[in-house]
């Protein structure tokens, strides 16, 4: 098995063995980060099962559209963030990636996707109109647009979690949209999703 390595930067850590806590030299106590999945129904079905945030896919899925892999945090217990990748074409892009990232405050998974060197985003957002909204477990969720470059970001909260879309390249941002509709494949009634799901090969974006 791979080493898990830092959630913010996918750098080295010192093991708990070794250092107490999983720690990362530049950002110190940090969750550890499993290598991304293919997009197979055990990955995704080990990935819910072991998970204390949701594990969103879109469904019904955008036309073209295919999960990528999944990629979720957790030493010991279980996974305080959890990735979903996906992959369709855009509008003008022949290939578009989508990171769905679900996770408590404080982790920073979603923010590393965005390519933030931050952990959540800050309290401005509240005072910001939304710049779309997608549905969550069936509530609607506005999501608010990060000035990043290469990449468009959008970040709310569902249900208490974080909430990140990350897209590639920056010009597909309309990928998230208002009739995007996100289900928890840990519900129960969600489970028979996983052999549905049309999927794709590992996402590079994811593996980064
Ligand atoms: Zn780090």
């Amino acid at each position: 098995m791979p080493e898990p390595v830092c959630v913010r930067c996918r750098g080295p850590l010192r093991s708990p063995e070794t250092a107490g806590q999983w720690t990362c030299d530049a950002h110190g106590v940090v969750e550890p980060l499993h290598p991304a999945r293919p997009a197979e129904a055990h990955h995704l079905a080990d990935a819910a099962s072991s998970s204390g945030v949701p594990v969103w896919v879109p469904w019904p899925m955008p036309s073209g559209w295919a999960v990528s892999g999944v990629r979720r945090t957790g030493g010991t217990g279980t996974s305080r963030a959890v990735a979903v990748a996906l992959i369709g074409p855009g509008l003008t892009a022949r290939q578009v990636e989508l990171v769905i990232v679900a996770e408590e405050p404080g982790v920073g998974l979603g923010a590393s996707y965005a390519g933030l060197d931050t952990t959540d985003p800050g309290p401005e957002l509240a005072s910001l109109p939304r710049d779309t909204k997608v549905t969550a477990g069936g509530h609607p969720t506005p999501l608010w647009s990060l000035p990043v470059s290469d990449r468009a970001a959008y970040v709310g909260e569902a249900g208490g979690r974080w909430l990140w879309a990350v897209t590639w390249p920056v010009e597909e941002w309309m990928v998230v949209h208002d009739d995007l509709r996100l289900v928890d494949v840990r519900d129960p009634a969600n489970r028979t999703l996983l052999l549905e799901l049309p999927t794709a090969l590992l996402a590079p974006r994811l593996a980064c």
